[in-house]
C-alpha cells in the first residue's frame, strides 16, 4: 500500500528534523571528558548539601534560579489545572496514536488518554477523575486542538523509529541531588557512538530565549545518562507550525554543563543558607506573587509604568 503523501507543512517539519546522510559522531573521548568534568563539579556541589536535604533540578527550576533567586526558592503550593495537565494528556494521546490502527480522530485519542489517566494511581489521575464537566470539556477541547495541530504538522511517526512521548530522564541514580527531565517527544536511538536521537519540545506559545537552554539541558542530561548525546534538539511551535532546531555539538554541551552547574550551585547555596537569595528584576516581576512585598520588584514595575 502506498504511504499517504505528506502535506507541505509535514514535509517542512521532516526537512527540519530528519537525519542527514552524514553520521553524527561526537568524539567519544571529548564526551568522556565532558562527563568527567561535569561530575567533578556536580560532586563538589553535592558535598555542600546537608545530610537531611534533597534537591531536584529540572529545566523550569534551572531557568528560575538563574533569574530571580528569591522568587525561585519561595515556597509554592502545586495545584493541577487545565493548562498544566494539557501537556500530559495530549502527549499521552499522541503516544496512543503512534500505535493505533488506521487514522484515529484526535478527539478519540484524547478521550482514550483522559480515560486511561483518570484510572491511574497518581495525583494527575485523581485530579482528572474528579474534574467537573466544564473543566473536563475544557481539557478535552484544548488537548484535541493540540493533538490535531501535531498530526497536521508532523509526518506520521514510524514505530520502528522508537518514538516516545513524556520520556523521563534523570541523573544520577542516587544521591541528594537529582537532575530530571520529561521530554515531550523523543525519536530514534543511538547506534554505537553515533548520535541518532532527536529531542523535541512541543510548544503552544511563542518562541522564548530559554527554550533553547531547556533543550540544551535535556541534551546534557541524555549525554550523562546514555553517554551518547542526541544528534539534534528542536522546539516545535504548534500554533505557528514552525521548528527551531539545533544540532548538538560538544560546544553546546559544554555551555549547558556550565549553566547547569551555575544554577545548581546557586540553588544549593541559597537553599542551605550559605548565602542569601538575590533578587533580579525582569518583566516577570509583573506576575510574581511576591511583588507586593518586594521593594526591588515594586520599584521596577513603577519604572516600567513611567515609561508608558
Ligand atoms: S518581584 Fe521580581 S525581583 Fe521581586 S521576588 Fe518577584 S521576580 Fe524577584
Amino acid at each position: 500500500m502506498n504511504e499517504p503523501a505528506l502535506t507541505p507543512l509535514q514535509d517542512r517539519t521532516l526537512q527540519a528534523l530528519r537525519r542527514s546522510e552524514m553520521p553524527v559522531l561526537i568524539d567519544p573521548a571529548e564526551i568522556a571528558e565532558l562527563i568527567e568534568e561535569f561530575t567533578r563539579g556536580f560532586e563538589a556541589i553535592v558535598a555542600a548539601v546537608p545530610e537531611d536535604q534533597k534537591f531536584f533540578l529540572n529545566k523550569h527550576l534551572l531557568t528560575r534560579i538563574l533569574g530571580c533567586e528569591v522568587a525561585a526558592v519561595a515556597p509554592e503550593e502545586f495545584q493541577w489545572a487545565v493548562p498544566i495537565a494539557l501537556g500530559q494528556i495530549s502527549h499521552r494521546a499522541i503516544q496512543l496514536g503512534i500505535n493505533w490502527p488506521g487514522e484515529p480522530a484526535p478527539i478519540t485519542l484524547v478521550d482514550e488518554a483522559i480515560a486511561r489517566v483518570s484510572e491511574e494511581d497518581s495525583s494527575l489521575g485523581d485530579w482528572v477523575a474528579g474534574l467537573s464537566p466544564a473543566d473536563r470539556a475544557d481539557l478535552r477541547g484544548m488537548a484535541t486542538e493540540r493533538v490535531t495541530k501535531f498530526i497536521e504538522s508532523f509526518p506520521p511517526l514510524d514505530p520502528r523509529s522508537h518514538p516516545m512521548t513524556e520520556s523521563k530522564v534523570y541523573w544520577p541514580t542516587d544521591g541528594p541531588i537529582t537532575l530530571s527531565g520529561k521530554v515531550d517527544l523523543v525519536i530514534g536511538k543511538p547506534s554505537g557512538h553515533e548520535s541518532r536521537k532527536l529531542i523535541v519540545d512541543l510548544k503552544s506559545g511563542r518562541p522564548r530565549p530559554n527554550h533553547r537552554d531547556d533543550l540544551r539541558f535535556y541534551a546534557l542530561l541524555e549525554t550523562l545518562r546514555a553517554k551518547v548525546p542526541p544528534r539534534k534538539t528542536a522546539s516545535f511551535y504548534l500554533d505557528a507550525g514552525d521548528t527551531d532546531a539545533e544540532d548538538v555539538t560538544i560546544g553546546i554541551l559544554r555551555s549547558a554543563s556550565r549553566r547547569t552547574l551555575d544554577g545548581l550551585g546557586a540553588l544549593v547555596e541559597v537553599s542551605t543558607g550559605l548565602r542569601p537569595a538575590q533578587t533580579k528584576v525582569s518583566h516577570a516581576c509583573k506576575w510574581c506573587p511576591l511583588r507586593e512585598q518586594c521593594a526591588d520588584g515594586t520599584a521596577f514595575i513603577e519604572s516600567l509604568e513611567e515609561e508608558y
